[in-house]
């Protein structure tokens, strides 16, 4: 038996008979960018996540540097962020003229730890965060946002694979100044191609971003700040409008089947899974675990047909794109995770033999 780690074409096989519609409408209308279908998607996410507004863009990427550009802050202001997480949540920093601060994180979560950058505030250290949802599930804020909010400092909630999930019953957004989403075909609801948004509460936060997505124009070939060139295109717009139909489907497999992994692995020494915390609602993005033997283990899988992949094998703050940008720090727990975490393949369309194989491969290996 395969089991690779991503298996859109199964994906596409379950949709196809909605996603060619969608195509062929765009490409008959004739409109390809700026389209209704955008401003449609732009609805529909603001909606899901409780947000007045929803600017949609053409990377999670550029989500994230337009949001932290949006902010106003002055150049070479500290942003602090959690070390383990995709590149992206460091870069758009760095692309921004901020300075990162690198925090550690909960050792059974993964999640940004609260309390140093708690610390961080207080101590005046910082002029905004940026918080990971990392895997799928979103990061305590609660005290953050308190915090934040009494020092004056704005919050960014790097939602790029959080879509869906809930902490409490609420969704990514509730705590953050702006909050970023990526389509990227990773992701749990995926483009064929790139995309990202930015959600705001802020009408001039939202209109910031929404200038720098083209080039700063106004109207009438007035172009009032420099800016980019970073639409989301129609085709995608039209395709995501259609994946957001089958979401909650998706995830209520993706939880059938965690639970399911999770259950018959349970009680095994030499296997930790990432931690959920309580009051959080999981969207799975990644189906992260810290395993003995991690090498080991993924040999033995790959031996057995069953891809995994290291999320992250390299700390942000040991990233050589990053080196000078701030003094290394000692940060014990994002450098145990780097080493220990491995994810398995997880998506709706795992059927119930390869999701039983899959187990039983681990289990062979440890016993
Ligand atoms: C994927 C991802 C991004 C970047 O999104 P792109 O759409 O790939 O540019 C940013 N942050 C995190 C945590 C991500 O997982």
């Amino acid at each position: 038996m395969q089991i690779p780690f991503m298996r859109l074409d199964r994906q596409y096989e379950s949709i196809r008979d909605e996603i060619l519609p969608a195509i062929d409408g765009v490409l008959e209308g004739g409109r390809v960018l700026q389209s209704p279908e955008v401003e449609t998607l732009e609805r529909r996410l603001a909606a899901l996540h409780g947000r007045a507004h929803c600017v949609a863009l053409n990377s999670g990427t550029d989500a994230l540097i337009f949001a932290l550009a949006a902010l106003g802050l002055p150049e070479g202001a500290c942003v602090a962020v959690p070390a383990m997480s995709f590149i992206a949540s460091v870069s758009a920093i760095v692309h921004a003229r901020l300075v990162p601060v690198f925090v550690d994180i909960d050792p059974e979560s993964m999640l940004m730890d609260p309390a140093p950058v708690i610390d961080l505030i207080r101590d005046g250290r910082v002029d905004a965060v940026l918080a990971v949802h990392l895997y799928g599930q979103l990061a305590d804020l609660d005290e953050v946002a308190v915090e934040a909010e009494r020092c004056g400092i704005p919050i960014v909630e790097d939602a790029a694979q959080a879509v869906g999930a809930t902490r409490h019953g609420k969704p990514a957004g509730a705590w953050g100044a702006a909050t970023c989403l990526s389509f990227d075909p990773t992701k749990v609801l995926s483009a064929y191609g790139s995309g990202g948004a930015v959600l705001t509460e802020d009408p001039a936060l939202a209109d910031r971003v929404r200038l720098l997505r083209y080039h700063g124009h106004a109207g009438n070939q007035l172009y009032e700040t420099l800016g980019y060139n970073s639409q989301l295109d129609s085709l995608q717009a039209a395709i995501l409008c259609v994946k957001l139909g089958h979401l909650e489907d998706w995830q209520a497999r993706r939880t059938a089947i965690a639970e399911r992994v999770l259950s018959t692995l349970d009680g095994l020494n030499a296997i930790r899974p990432v931690k959920t915390l309580p009051g959080n609602q999981h969207n799975y993005h990644k189906f992260a675990f810290q395993f003995e033997d991690r090498a080991g283990l993924a040999a033995h899988l790959k031996e057995q047909g069953v891809d995994t992949k290291v999320q992250y094998p390299t700390s942000l703050h040991r990233q050589p794109c990053f080196a000078g940008v701030d003094e290394v720090p000692v940060l014990p727990c994002v450098e145990r995770a780097a080493e220990s975490v491995l994810s398995l393949p997880m998506y709706a369309e795992l059927n119930d033999a390869e999701v039983g194989y899959m187990v039983d491969a681990i289990l062979d290996f440890y016993r």
